[in-house]
């Protein structure tokens, strides 16, 4: 697998991240809200470098249906915790297009919170089908399919400590492990 971030690069980024969300909200209460699943790694890496009165919770939003073809998006708020009259952030793994951000925004902002600012991890370069941009951008990347970190291919390699690009042989070869599963 080519290594796009390794765990290094990853450290400082989210040590970045954390320094320019203490600059924007002090210490101040902060609900930060994480996309499940792919922003797991993120959000537990950052919330420990954060000290403000920090309330975590989460909500679901799935986009890909496994590979790598987006489907309809879903959005399950269930086990979202109360954001009325918050400052809240949400953080996710990577700005595609941007059309996950731009829903989950829309879903927030009609339930009266002080105010919604968005992180992500990734912002794919030149792939944005919407206005928007996140407020916090922690790596810009080239158009490519990663996975690691949080984000998966066909709900595998969410545990990679990096973030790197399957090749055509890590496809191979994931192909043919699912084959015998099977
Ligand atoms: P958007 O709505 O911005 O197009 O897509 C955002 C979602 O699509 C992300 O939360 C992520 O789940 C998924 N996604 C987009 N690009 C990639 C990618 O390169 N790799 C993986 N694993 N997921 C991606
Ligand atoms: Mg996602």
């Amino acid at each position: 697998m080519k290594v796009l971030l390794n765990e290094q690069q990853l450290a400082n980024g989210v040590r970045r991240l954390a320094d320019d969300v203490k600059q924007t909200y002090g210490d101040q209460p902060l609900t930060i809200l994480g996309v499940m699943t792919g922003s797991v790694m993120l959000l537990a890496d950052l919330v420990r470098l954060l000290a403000m009165p920090l309330r975590v919770g989460v909500v679901q939003a799935s986009s890909y249906r496994g590979g790598m073809t987006p489907g309809q998006l879903h959005v399950d708020s269930r086990l979202m915790p109360d954001i009325a009259g918050r400052d809240v952030l949400i953080i996710d793994d990577i700005f595609d297009t941007g059309r996950t951000m731009v829903k989950l925004s829309e879903l927030l902002h009609s339930m009266q919170p002080r105010s919604v600012r968005t992180a992500v991890l990734l912002l794919k370069d030149g792939c944005q089908k919407v206005e928007m941009r996140p407020d916090f951008v922690t790596f810009n990347i080239p158009d490519e399919f990663v996975v690691g970190y949080g984000l998966d291919y066909e709900d595998e390699y969410r545990n990679l400590p990096y973030v790197g690009v399957l090749e055509e042989e890590d496809l191979q070869r994931h192909r043919l492990r699912r084959q015998a599963e099977r």
